[in-house]
């Protein structure tokens, strides 16, 4: 089995985990609104692994699994609904910085088991488990259920497999280490076969879904310094292509695969002035940070917040604040060993 490397205190949080999910016997799970595939994947891994030990389960999310994770086992039993009736022993709650992000009102009456990865939690719950260390949140998922002993079904290695291919940006985010392929390599061993989980992720989508693309990707801007690619999309766009909000999961990554680009933004219209802004970066440029100035949070390499304004100001504002996250970057590169030896371009040089 591999390492968990949980730290004693974290290994201290586990048994408390372990303990309250055996004594309890009915639990709600839920995660942020929106949810992606860490949040799926963790949730429903989690939820088999509860019914394994004889428990019964609720799983409430806010909103819809994005469309091609609804073929995977167990989503369509997910309840979408913005509040929670009924009554729990405890609620397990993953992926959230806080209870705010879930969208789903009433979980604050019950005992809360807080399991996260995003380095910002406020630490809501009765429990609180936080490895920002985790690649992603379906990491911690899988060293839970180690420890209450439920054995790696098919469809729990899927899961979290799943949880962890789109939470790493297929294996490309710095979170990535040794412990995410010792995880992979046991889910492996339970059955997963990764071609057909990145196919059933990725390679999913209807023709709209494309011509969208083409369209955002074609109307993508540069920065002045040509590192920070900037794409744009509003309800017209979205309209004109014959495809919906919905297909844009994804674009966001593309313009890193052009090798000077470090950096993306991407707004997306809610509606008048107010847009999603959804950032990515390479390396230890910290998008996350300028996230946070907007109240939003997520990762190093991949961030979110909501910004009101005129979409001129706010790409002013946001591009200005992420190249002075490169700036920073390359400072602090410079200034080391590795940037003397190849600087953050040099394959090996990478940690
Ligand atoms: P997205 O750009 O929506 O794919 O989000 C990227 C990452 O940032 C994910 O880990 C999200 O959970 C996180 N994130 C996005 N928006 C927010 C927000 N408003 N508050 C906290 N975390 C966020
Ligand atoms: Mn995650």
């Amino acid at each position: 089995m591999p390492t968990t490397q949980t730290g004693t205190n974290n290994q201290a949080t586990l048994r408390r985990i372990v303990e309250t999910i055996t004594s309890g016997r009915r639990f709600v799970i839920s995660s942020h609104a929106r949810p992606d595939g860490d949040s799926i994947g963790s949730q429903m891994a989690m939820s088999f692994a509860l019914q394994t030990l004889g428990k019964e389960v609720v799983v409430v999310n806010k909103d819809l699994a994005p469309g091609p994770l609804r073929a995977f086992p167990g989503v369509p039993t997910i309840q979408i609904s913005n509040r929670v009736d009924e009554e729990f022993d405890a609620a397990v709650v993953m992926e959230c910085g806080d209870l705010g992000r879930t969208g789903v009102a009433g979980l604050d009456r019950f005992f809360i088991i807080n399991i996260d990865h995003h380095p910002d939690n406020t630490g809501y719950g009765q429990i609180n488990w936080f490895d920002p260390t985790a690649a992603a949140c379906g990491e911690m998922v899988y060293t839970l259920i180690r420890e209450l002993g439920v054995p790696l079904t098919l469809e729990i290695a899927t899961h979290i497999y799943l949880a962890i291919l789109t939470d790493t940006g297929s294996f490309h985010y710095s979170a990535v280490t040794s412990r995410t392929f010792d995880i992979c390599s046991d889910l492996l061993r339970a059955g997963v076969k990764p071609s057909l989980t990145a196919r059933a992720v990725y390679d999913n989508d209807n023709l709209a879904k494309m011509k969208l693309f083409g369209s955002v990707l074609s109307g993508v801007k540069l920065d002045e310094t040509g590192r920070i690619a900037i794409v744009y999309i509003d309800h017209e766009m979205a309209r004109a292509a014959g495809g919906t909000y919905e297909d844009t999961e994804g674009i966001i990554n593309l313009p890193l695969s052009v090798k000077d680009i470090q950096a993306v933004v991407f707004f997306k219209q809610n509606e008048g002035d107010q847009y999603r802004v959804s950032m990515r970066s390479k390396g230890e440029i910290d998008v996350n940070a300028v996230a946070k100035e907007f109240g939003g949070g997520g990762h190093k390499n991949a961030a979110g917040c909501t910004a009101d304004g005129s979409i001129d100001r706010l790409q002013k504002i946001f591009v200005e604040k992420i190249r002075q996250a490169i700036e920073s970057q390359d400072r602090s590169v410079a200034g080391s060993e590795e940037g003397v030896n190849g600087g953050s371009h040099s394959v090996t040089a990478l940690s």
